[in-house]
C-alpha cells in the first residue's frame, strides 16, 4: 500500500527525485509555492489541509510535522489529540490512509495528464472508496454509546455539524423540528416540518430521516445526530430490535445516512434536546413549519 512507501522513503515526490536530476522544478504541483516533499504535499499544502479538515475534521497546521515517518506515525498511531470521541483510531487511520492515497492519485495525474485539482471531485472520490473499504471495520458509521450522561447540549468537535431533532405529536397530524449547529455553536439552520402521523415513535424516527436529507442537501459530510428518542436510536444502531412500526422509515434512514462521509447517532435526554422539541411544539402549535 501506498503508506509503506511513504515509511520506506521510497515515493518519488520531486524533493527526493532532484538529487538524481538536479535542475528538476522541485516546486509542489498544486500550490507551486513550497518544494514537493512528503511532508508538504500530504499535510501543510493547502489541498492537503482541506481534505484533512472536510474529511475527518482535523486542523493539520496544529501538528507539526518534520519528516514522513512523523506522517506516517500520525495516521498508523494516531495519538488522543487527533482522535477525539469523534473518531476511534481504526476509522482515523482508514480515513487518513485514503486521503494519501487521493492526494498521491491528484498529484500524479497533475504532474503527468496536466488534469486540473478539483477538490469536489476529490471529496466525490473519497465517498464512494470510504463506502467500499468501511464495510472492513464493519460500523454502520458510529455507534453512540456514551452519550447518556449530557444534562445539556455541547458542542461537537471542530468540523462537525450537529442537528438535534424531535417531534411533537398532535390528533390530525404531527410537527418535526430539526435545529443544525455548527462546532461554535453557531445556528446553521431550523427547519420545522409537517408530518402525516400522530404515531409518537414514528414521528420521532420521520424527523431523523429528514435530519439525514437535510445533512446531504446541505452538502454536510460530518455530521452528529441526536434525538431522545431511545427506541429509534437503538433501532438505527441495531442494538435492539426494529419495532414493525418504523421498520420501513429505519431502513430509509440507514440508506440515506450511508451517503454521509461520518454519521453518529446519539441518544440524548430532552434537556439536551431542547431547541428542536420547543421548536417542534411551536409549530404544531401555531400550524406554521419553517423549511
Ligand atoms: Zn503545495
Amino acid at each position: 500500500m501506498h503508506l509503506w512507501r511513504i515509511a520506506a522513503g521510497v515515493l518519488p515526490t520531486k524533493e527526493s527525485i532532484c538529487r538524481f536530476l538536479p535542475n528538476l522544478d522541485i516546486s509542489c504541483p498544486f500550490c507551486n509555492a513550497c518544494p514537493e516533499s512528503v511532508v508538504h504535499i500530504f499535510w501543510e499544502c493547502d489541498l492537503a489541509r482541506a481534505l484533512w479538515m472536510g474529511i475527518i475534521g482535523i486542523r493539520t497546521d496544529y501538528f507539526q510535522l518534520t519528516s514522513a515517518s512523523d506522517l506516517v506515525e500520525v495516521v498508523v498511531f494516531p495519538n488522543a489529540e487527533v482522535v477525539d470521541e469523534l473518531l476511534n483510531s481504526d476509522i482515523f487511520t482508514l480515513k487518513g490512509t485514503l486521503i494519501l492515497d487521493l492526494l498521491w492519485k491528484t498529484r500524479n495525474s497533475k504532474v503527468y495528464d496536466e488534469r486540473p485539482v478539483e477538490i469536489r471531485g476529490i471529496m466525490n472520490s473519497f465517498r464512494s472508496l470510504w463506502s467500499d473499504h468501511s464495510s472492513i471495520l464493519k460500523v454502520p458509521g458510529f455507534i453512540s454509546h456514551i452519550s447518556l450522561g449530557a444534562e445539556g447540549w455541547t458542542r461537537p468537535n471542530c468540523g462537525v455539524i450537529k442537528i438535534n431533532c424531535d417531534a411533537a405529536v398532535g390528533s390530525l397530524f404531527s410537527s418535526i423540528a430539526a435545529v443544525a449547529r455548527d462546532w461554535r455553536g453557531k445556528l446553521v439552520f431550523a427547519l420545522s416540518k409537517k408530518v402525516n402521523t400522530v404515531i409518537p415513535l414514528q414521528a420521532e424516527a420521520e424527523a431523523i430521516l429528514w435530519v439525514g436529507q437535510l445533512s446531504i442537501s446541505h452538502g454536510f459530510s460530518n455530521v452528529i445526530i441526536e434525538s431522545d428518542c431511545k427506541a429509534c436510536v437503538d433501532a438505527v444502531n441495531a442494538l435492539g430490535n426494529c419495532p414493525w412500526l418504523i421498520q420501513s422509515v429505519m431502513v430509509a434512514i440507514v440508506d440515506v445516512l450511508s451517503d454521509l462521509i461520518f454519521w453518529k447517532l446519539c441518544w440524548v435526554r430532552r434537556s439536551a434536546n431542547r431547541a428542536p422539541h420547543v421548536f417542534a411544539k411551536w409549530s404544531q402549535l401555531h400550524l406554521s413549519w419553517v423549511h
